[in-house]
């Protein structure tokens, strides 16, 4: 996890820390080759931009030219907007509405949806949740298989869809079927495609308005980098999602869709996948990312 790009940073803040004394060129200099670092780790290039120029406007604003330690304030501020680049606070769920609170997950094949709907399910179980799992994707017998395998694995129910029925009929029948269960939470997994796709978009609004969930969770392939930002911007807008789910963290070395995601469309990332095992999912706390790229 951002392997890349804390070696990148690591060699641009040692050779400004050895300067006794920043000039303002100096440190202009060293945030040209932050910028070429982001770049590197695939960072949209206008938050890119954006972000140097904060720092410039800080770091030479807060008078770092001419002080004692210049270097040291300097990675301080590149900190900061780290933290802030990355959402700031840690971002939680909010589950605090009408019981039974849905859940949907949203998201392109792939991506890890089926996967982290059964994580999801047995970190809420661990809160003292009762979640119930419903498979919507009709058109994979096989995700239906899967999460329904998921949920016996983690004792949590999984509600009986089959693929001959109408998805949006399905969500409706297992908010239904969750009250009378005794379920506090459902989370719905949804159909993905290939590619993003107005047939679905206009199926996923159909469930949305159906069941009104509290979380609609987009969850996101963090190695397709880029991709998965523009992805994302596409889901906000015809679903406005409230956060990000960032699956296969664990094998992304750059980090380039975790650190725009926030940016470009101003919806946190809430947790991030580390591996495949239903254990793997964890917050993620801006702050401690941060300090971890900057090691
Ligand atoms: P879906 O099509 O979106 O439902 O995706 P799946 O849940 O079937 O996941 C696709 C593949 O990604 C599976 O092989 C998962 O085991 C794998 N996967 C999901 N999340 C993670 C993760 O955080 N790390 C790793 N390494 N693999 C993951």
């Amino acid at each position: 996890m951002f392997e890349s790009l804390s070696d990148r940073l690591h060699d641009v803040f040692k050779q400004l820390r050895g300067h006794g004394r920043l000039t303002e060129e100096n440190i202009q200099e060293a945030l040209r080759e932050v910028r070429m670092a982001l770049l590197e780790a695939d960072v949209n290039f206008k938050v890119a931009k954006e972000f140097v120029a904060t720092v410039a406007e800080k770091a030479i604003g807060q008078e770092v030219v001419g002080s004692l330690a210049p270097g040291q304030q300097v990675v301080k501020v590149v900190h900061d907007q780290l933290v802030e680049l990355l959402g700031g606070q840690t971002a939680t769920l909010d589950l605090s509405g009408r019981q039974p609170v849905v859940i949907m997950m949203v998201g392109l094949q792939g991506s890890g949806k089926t996967t982290t709907s059964g994580k999801l399910a047995k970190m809420l179980q661990g809160k003292g949740r009762k979640p119930y799992l419903v498979p919507a994707d009709v058109y994979r017998p096989a995700a239906i298989e899967q999460l329904t395998i998921l949920g016996q694995s983690l004792g949590v129910g999984v509600h009986p869809s089959a693929t001959d029925q109408d998805p949006v009929a399905i969500c409706r029948q297992a908010v239904h079927a969750a009250q009378s269960g005794g379920y506090d939470t459902l989370i719905i997994d949804t159909a993905g495609r290939l590619h993003v796709d107005q047939e679905l978009m206009a199926e996923l609004g159909r469930i949305k308005d159906a069941v009104q969930p509290a979380e609609i969770l987009f969850v996101a392939d963090a190695m397709t980098g880029q991709d998965a930002v523009t992805v994302a911007e596409k889901f906000n807008l015809d679903l406005a999602i409230s956060g990000v789910i960032l699956t296969k963290m664990d094998g992304d070395a750059r980090g380039g869709a975790a650190l725009s995601i926030k940016k470009v469309t101003q919806r946190p990332i809430k947790f991030v996948g580390m591996g495949e095992g239903l254990d793997a999912l964890e917050p993620f706390h801006p702050d401690r990312v941060a300090s971890r790229i900057l090691g």
